[in-house]
């Protein structure tokens, strides 16, 4: 798309000289004073209280959009600030030719209608240009133009010559609010009551941020609604479709709002299949809308500032994605529902929280140890979009799992192509199971995984044909430190990734 010239140049070439307005004189503090701005795209800061302008303007293909301007007399210089949030139909992606045109409007108020020092620079990595340039009366223009994707913001001051840099000033100043995208696919937390009090789903992704004010705050929002499912009825594709969504957005972090019932399934998959430098939080409610004291609000506030907090930025690769419930940030290969109602219903019983949420701080406690995460990425490079479903057995006592030769028998009307056992101790099934489990294996690649619910198994510690060291010999493939839930999801994707048993076997033993 081609820049859209008239767009751009009305939202910069706004004559600074009519935008000045006389107030106190005000010395030039140290410390420059936070403006709010109300497009949630920039803060900038600006000495003492300036004049506020919002402009309504439209671009050439007439989407409207937003310009805010301020202005202010202080210290016998002259300031204006601008910001615009550019709509998409705006070529927004070459910030030079955006910012050429902001030198070249800004210049038609010069003497000569020149600058005469353009510096070409980064700031709070985002392409600027820092300008000088002469007016009338000895005065000098001074600009610093920043364009980050769809957002613009220029600074300049009118001043005698010699003060000191702008550059300088806004550098330290110009501070962008994270963009947040706030995916919903339903969920306890988007419930409302029906005409009997049940609760259906109905609260899209817009109900959620609107009931949080606090949200502008932290972060600039974008809600959209994926689904209104509860997520016990969620499926693979469905999880596969919202991560191609999360890969393809603009956005500094991401919050998934969904169902508390498979949110340490679906979290650990989108953690499989993303590896992004932003942070992509899952949170849920375990207590509906209509309760007293719901947690969903909470939870989508902790949500966001965890999405939006620097050090949750800085490690968002090492950490990947993460849940948050109840102020606790938690790894997605180690987070799970302990309870079917409690407020606190989840935990990460192998490895503790990554970080916890007090006032509205980011405390955190630890990096999770990602080597098998990474490992298992490296092999699962081309995921196709064919299902492959994966049973998933449970031991129990005196249980001799008589449904496997069933299931074997009419293999090709029940579909599974994959199966987890979750085992006993450290892995072992009771002796009358075995001769199925392992006919089982024998069939298509299955699983150990401890039904303790995770934690390192065995590998050489126990003798006779219903231990570890008997079924590992029989070909079960060893699941590592993976709850059940976690190692079906996986070997799900391992099969869909087209991985044959051995690169199976060996991308499940890197989990311990
Ligand atoms: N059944 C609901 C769901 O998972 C429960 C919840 O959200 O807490 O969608």
């Amino acid at each position: 798309m081609k820049l859209q010239r008239r767009s751009v140049l009305a939202a910069v070439l706004i004559a600074a000289p009519t935008l000045v307005r006389a107030q106190a004189k005000l010395q030039i503090p140290d410390r420059w004073y936070a403006v709010k701005v109300e497009d949630n795209a920039f803060i900038v800061e600006m000495p003492g209280i300036p004049d506020h302008k919002v402009l309504n303007d439209a671009s050439a293909r007439g989407t409207p959009f937003v310009l805010h301007s301020y202005s202010l007399e202080a210290g016998g210089n002259s300031y204006v600030a601008q910001t615009a949030f550019y709509p998409a139909d705006v070529e927004y992606r070459e910030p030079q030719r955006v910012l050429h045109a902001a030198l070249e409007s800004r210049a038609k108020q010069l003497n000569g209608g020149k600058w005469t020092k353009t510096d070409w620079r980064e700031v709070a990595g985002a392409a600027a240009v820092e300008s000088a340039g002469p007016l009338a009366g000895g005065s000098q223009l001074r600009q610093l133009a920043v364009s980050k994707e769809r957002r613009f913001v220029s600074l300049a001051f009118m001043g005698r010559r010699g003060r000191r840099s702008l550059l300088q000033v806004a550098q330290a100043h110009l501070m962008a609010k994270p963009r947040i995208h706030v995916l919903a696919p339903g969920g306890t937390i988007a419930t409302r009551p029906d005409s009997s009090g049940a609760m259906q789903m109905g609260l899209g992704a817009d109900d959620l941020v609107a009931a949080v004010p606090l949200l502008k705050g932290v972060a600039e929002i974008a809600a959209e609604t994926v689904s209104r499912v509860g997520s016990h009825s969620l499926g693979f594709d469905q999880i596969h479709a919202l991560a191609a969504r999360i890969r393809a957005l603009e956005a500094d972090g991401v919050v998934v709002t969904q169902g508390t019932d498979t949110l340490e399934e679906t979290s650990f998959l989108l953690d499989l299949l993303l590896e992004l430098d932003v942070p992509v939080v899952v949170t849920a409610a375990m207590r509906n809308p209509s309760l007293t004291s719901p947690d969903g609000p909470g939870n989508l506030l902790a949500a966001v500032r965890v999405a939006a907090d620097p050090w949750m930025r800085a490690h968002a690769k090492a950490l990947g994605v993460v849940a948050v419930m109840l102020d606790e940030v938690y790894a997605a290969a180690d987070v799970a529902k302990v309870h079917p109602t409690r407020v606190n219903g989840f935990a990460s019983m192998q490895t503790g929280p990554l970080a916890a949420l007090v006032e509205d701080r980011v405390v955190p406690m630890s990096l999770p140890v990602r080597d098998a995460m990474i490992a298992a990425r490296r092999k699962l490079a081309r995921i196709g979009d064919k299902a492959a479903p994966v049973a998933l057995f449970w031991t129990a006592l005196d249980d001799a799992l008589p449904l496997i030769p069933l299931m074997l028998a009419a293999s090709d009307r029940v579909g599974y192509r994959g199966a987890v056992i979750a085992a006993m101790g450290g892995g072992h099934a009771p002796e009358r199971a075995v001769e199925n489990v392992v006919r089982l294996a024998k069939a298509m690649p299955t699983v150990v995984s401890p039904r303790t619910g995770g934690g390192p198994m065995l590998r050489k510690t126990y003798a006779g044909p219903s231990s570890e060291i008997a079924l590992r010999q029989a070909g079960l493939i060893w699941g590592g430190r993976l709850h059940p839930l976690k190692a079906r999801v996986l070997l799900e994707t391992c099969l869909r990734a087209g991985l044959e048993r051995a690169a199976i076997s060996e991308l499940f033993d890197a989990f311990g």
